[in-house]
């Protein structure tokens, strides 16, 4: 039964292949196999993006070098990978052991307003060496920007020496005007989270300036606060910032996070404010931001609470997901206060929201065994949500979710990474997943492995299964990506 319906699925792939006018002889249907460790996550971004044609891709590969990739989507043509960089945390040879890479030094990529294409990587918190952290507490790598030499052209990049180097989870927002912000984490666990801004196409950026602050309880000096957050383009010239809290504990650490909570920022005057409009006053504390920003109280009944997106719909409201007991719970700011949150079964992704009722999530889900990415939609401003098409599925394999390709073009919405629990490496594949599914690409040029994998046999021979498949699944949709 099984094996004819697998059949069937199979003929109708080829017929679409045929009806879209691909030769199926020779294509598969991810674009690179050399993405490593946790390629891609939500909360470096974005991920990609669509300018002029192309769709230009940044990812974690072997090392946890970035490398990028682009589709040009009138010729169906694929270019890449390119290595972009070196990043200061990789490792030789890379680690089979899923705890072996850092995986903070994801890129983060950006399509300036002359075509230039900027990465942001390589940090996690930043080495000692390069000085007092005066915003936090210094980690390991250096946050590293490069640019291409060129415009819309991925093979050769350049480093420049712009910005601070005690950055992890680096995100950029580009504003209609042309202006960037990069935002990050200024260091590690106990840091302030801050942005730097550029109004010259990434060439110069200003300090720093803070928007979380890292501080140690009063009543508890074992007790620091910390934060996750995740930025994005609001309504106009505004930027929101969605993010949770972690109780960063000195003795007995843990990974937990608790809360959520949401403001935006007023980028004419960099003035911050809640979704009420009421005026705040920045960086923002804990006490601070229970008071002003909290959208939800997940403290009280001890349920953890990891950062999701946010989007806004076109009268400026707020639409945003935290990711809390294994689902993704969405919330929306009614006028007067937040909805009520509802839970939709997945367990990472990103939203698109159409209308202040119609709202479409690309969620990657864990089934039995295997995983899903699949669109989710709601009719009726978030109360109820119905499962639409899934753009890709496995019986044996689960999927890392992105943030949305920035400015998607429909075949490229979002990038994901494989991870098959039954592979003794940590390279991953990576899809381009659009509206039809996966971006197909001549194997040829998908297979980019190259001597990773006799490399690793002789370093190490024999290297055990990824024992950890489960535990990273869990990471991947749940926790995360479990390096957070
Ligand atoms: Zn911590």
């Amino acid at each position: 039964m099984k094996g004819t319906r697998a059949k069937m699925m199979t003929g109708l792939a080829s017929m679409l292949l045929l009806l879209s006018g691909i030769s199926s002889a020779g294509m598969v249907d991810y674009f690179t196999d050399n993405g490593y460790g946790n390629p891609v996550a939500t909360i470096q971004h974005p991920r990609a993006e669509y300018y002029n044609g192309k769709t230009y891709i940044a990812y974690q590969g072997p090392h946890e070098d970035p490398y990028v990739c682009a589709y040009d989507h009138a010729a169906k043509k694929w270019s890449g990978p390119v290595k972009a960089g070196e990043n200061p945390m990789g490792k030789t040879p890379d680690p089979v052991d899923p705890k072996g890479p850092d995986n903070h030094g994801r890129p983060a990529l950006i399509v300036d307003g002359k075509g230039y294409i900027h990465l942001i990587f390589g940090g996690h918190g930043g080495y000692p060496r390069f000085g007092k952290n005066e915003l936090g507490t210094p980690g390991k790598g250096k946050q590293t920007h490069v640019v291409t030499s060129r415009p819309e052209d991925i093979s050769s990049w350049e480093i420049v020496e712009n910005v601070d180097p005690f950055g992890t989870y680096s995100q950029f927002v580009k504003m209609d005007d042309g202006d960037i912000y990069l935002f990050y984490r200024h260091g590690s666990h106990q840091s302030d989270w801050v942005y730097q801004k550029s109004t010259d196409n990434c060439r110069t950026f200003a300090p720093p300036v803070s928007v979380l602050k890292h501080k140690a309880q009063e009543s508890d000096p074992n007790l620091h606060d910390a934060w996750y957050a995740w930025f994005e383009n609001g309504k106009g010239d505004t930027i929101t910032a969605s993010y949770v809290y972690h109780p960063c504990r000195l003795k007995g650490h843990t990974k937990e996070r608790y809360n959520g909570y949401y403001m935006k920022m007023n980028c004419g005057d960099e003035s911050w404010e809640n979704a009420n409009g009421n005026v705040l006053a920045l960086p923002v504390t804990k006490e601070y931001a229970d008071q002003n920003t909290l959208v939800c109280d997940t403290f009280t009944t001890k349920v953890k609470s990891n950062h999701g997106t946010c989007h806004v719909d076109d009268e400026g409201n707020p639409h945003l997901f935290f990711r809390q007991q294994g689902q993704v719970r969405y919330f929306r700011w009614l006028g007067n206060a937040w909805q009520a949150p509802v839970a939709v079964p997945g367990g990472d992704g990103d939203m698109i929201v159409e209308s202040p009722k119609v709202v479409r999530m690309l969620l990657s889900q864990g089934n039995s065994g295997g995983g899903e990415v699949c669109w989710w939609k709601t009719t009726d401003g978030g109360l109820t949500w119905g499962k639409e098409s899934c753009l890709i599925s496995s019986p044996d394999s689960s999927y890392a979710a992105s943030a949305l390709v920035h400015n998607a073009h429909p075949d490229g919405r979002m990038v994901v990474s494989e991870h098959n629990r039954a592979q003794n490496h940590l390279y991953r594949k990576l899809f381009l997943l659009g509206d039809s599914g996966p971006v197909g690409r001549p194997e040829e040029g998908a297979s980019n492995l190259g001597d990773c994998l006799k490399n690793l046999e002789a370093v190490q021979p024999g290297p055990k299964p990824d024992k950890a498949g489960k535990k990273n699944r869990n990471k991947s949709g749940e926790e995360g990506d479990g390096d957070e």
